[in-house]
């Protein structure tokens, strides 16, 4: 394939060589294009490599094209191989002659699931790219760049250009704000954490007194003060102040109270998710594609047509947490002994040490063949939509979080990492949404948090997370809070001044 992905209908905006490919231009190329600017604004868009980011910045990428922007997909060469090779994305998303990916070689793609991993892929990032973003925005009209809110250097690259560097960050606002928190919480000594209390109660996060644990905060600040990924997220989270607005991935009915917190330091928020909702909302298109850099196994809807209403777990840890085969034998007799029927993601590299497949003890293996099915990748949006599924066992990824939302599907809470642990303190506590199980993995409780949430209290979650999907599907609806947000979005974009190539 073509690493300029751009299908055979000719862009409608100016071609510098660079957004094209990272080939050198041909001699044709510098001498082509001396058109003036079109009037179609250009945006680039710039995700950190991993699938929860690429995902929902391409929902984003889709909704801003609705709106009749032009816009330059940064992709690492691993993703857009697996982009590729698993979905419809390419042809998807080339039907659009104001879209083009830009594919970026040379990065680091080793896994990510921890904060050390985490940063060599941010230092490989602005290594490779800072140079080429920053020719980008001195060459050509472009009319603002939206990055992924963790690569700060973006703002370094786009230092002096002139053009306004907008943060979308694809967590949730309560953990952006714990995030942003961190310095604060250094100040007061809460942090660094000296000793085993992690129930210790945290007051330094406005908005969160009187619920937040130590353990509810991102991961990372269970590390030494020192950490570089600690300091790192710290600081990138409130440098978004430099930027010229913060897209988020939320919407104002689910977390207001944290956004008018965030609002005293970031004033330009725009809230306009669950983006996943809000494009099907949007779409007129009957293409779709499911951004997915995993191959889906769309055997487990079949499955899931033969089961009764609401009675299958939905389990899934998405794509980057990593469990020993300690927890993958514990989480499998807690399924087997909640008596649920369950559908099971099983990535190929979620095991950390692959050992012997016989430590699995085989009346768990009957157990599953009769109430069970396991699959290396799941549709997820259509499983969590599927009228069998009654409870997700889940990470708390962001992506997954809104989804399980979406479809008023409650959960069973299995932070791995990150902004997970904030992200799951809410689900439970503040939003009524399921039950928190951080930093344990222990078959009987699994098993009673599985039965909770299934049955015991089942017409309790099911009032909370039906109130929350109807406000969910009602904000991105026409006059919607998010509906309204992205609007807002798009005329700013449009009427941004775009300076002409230095
Ligand atoms: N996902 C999927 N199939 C799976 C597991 C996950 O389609 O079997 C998708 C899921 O719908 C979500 C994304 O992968 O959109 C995972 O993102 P999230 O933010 O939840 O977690 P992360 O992978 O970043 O930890």
């Amino acid at each position: 394939m073509d690493e300029d992905t751009k299908s055979t209908k000719k862009p409608q905006f100016p071609a510098h060589p660079l957004l094209c490919s990272l080939k050198p231009p041909s001699v044709g190329a510098l001498f082509m294009d001396p058109k003036p600017p079109s009037p179609t604004p250009h945006v680039l868009i710039f995700p950190c490599p991993a699938q929860g980011h690429v995902n929902s910045m391409l929902k984003l990428t889709e909704l801003l094209l609705t709106g009749g922007l032009h816009i330059t997909f940064f992709i690492s060469a691993k993703d857009h191989h697996r982009l590729t090779r698993y979905t419809t994305a390419h042809s998807h998303f080339n039907t659009n002659p104001g879209f083009r990916f830009h594919v970026i070689h040379g990065l680091y793609e080793g896994p990510m699931d921890t904060g050390e991993k985490l940063t060599i892929i941010l230092d490989s990032l602005s290594k490779v790219t800072t140079p080429l973003l920053r020719n980008m925005l001195l060459d050509s009209p472009v009319a603002c760049l939206i990055a992924d809110g963790i690569l700060g250097f973006t703002l370094d690259a786009a230092e002096g250009t002139g053009v306004p560097v907008f943060f979308f960050r694809t967590i949730s606002a309560c953990a952006f704000w714990a995030y942003f928190c961190i310095p604060d919480l250094i100040t007061s000594g809460d942090l660094p954490f000296h000793g085993t209390d992690l129930d210790k109660q945290i007051v330094g996060v406005k908005g969160m007194e009187g619920f937040l644990r130590l353990r509810d905060l991102p991961s990372f600040c269970r590390s030494d003060v020192n950490d570089e990924m600690l300091q790192r997220i710290a600081s990138i989270t409130r440098r978004t102040q430099d930027s010229h607005a913060l897209i988020l991935n939320t919407f104002d009915e689910l977390e207001g109270p944290i956004l008018s917190e965030i609002r005293k330091y970031c004033p330009n928020i725009y809230t306009i998710g669950p983006l996943h909702a809000h494009l099907k909302s949007r779409s007129t298109s009957k293409s779709t594609s499911s951004n997915n850099l995993f191959e889906e196994d769309k055997t487990c809807i079949g499955w899931l047509d033969q089961q009764a209403p609401k009675s299958v777990l939905y389990v899934s840890f998405g794509s980057i947490t990593t469990i020993t085969r300690e927890q993958l034998i514990e989480f499998w007799h807690g399924l087997v002994n909640s008596g649920k029927r369950f559908l099971w993601v099983i990535r190929e590299d979620l095991l950390l040490d692959h050992g012997d497949d016989n430590k699995v003890p085989s009346e768990l293996k009957d157990v599953t063949r009769e109430r069970g099915y396991i699959v290396g990748w799941a549709p997820q949006e259509d499983v969590l939509a599927h009228p069998a599924v009654g409870g997700f066992l889940t990470h708390n990824g962001w992506n997954s979080t809104l989804e399980s939302i979406v479809e008023g599907v409650p959960m069973v809470s299995w932070p791995f990492f990150a902004d997970q642990q904030t992200n799951s303190r809410y689900v439970d506590v503040v939003w009524k949404l399921g039950l928190d199980m951080k930093d344990t993995c222990d078959r009987t409780i699994i098993v009673r948090m599985i039965k909770e949430v299934m049955d015991v209290k089942n017409e309790e979650f099911t009032k909370s997370t039906h109130r929350m999907a109807k406000l969910a599907k009602e904000c991105v609806s026409k006059d919607g809070s998010s509906y309204s947000n992205l609007d807002r979005l798009i005329e700013d974009i449009k009427t941004m001044n775009v300076r002409s190539p230095l």
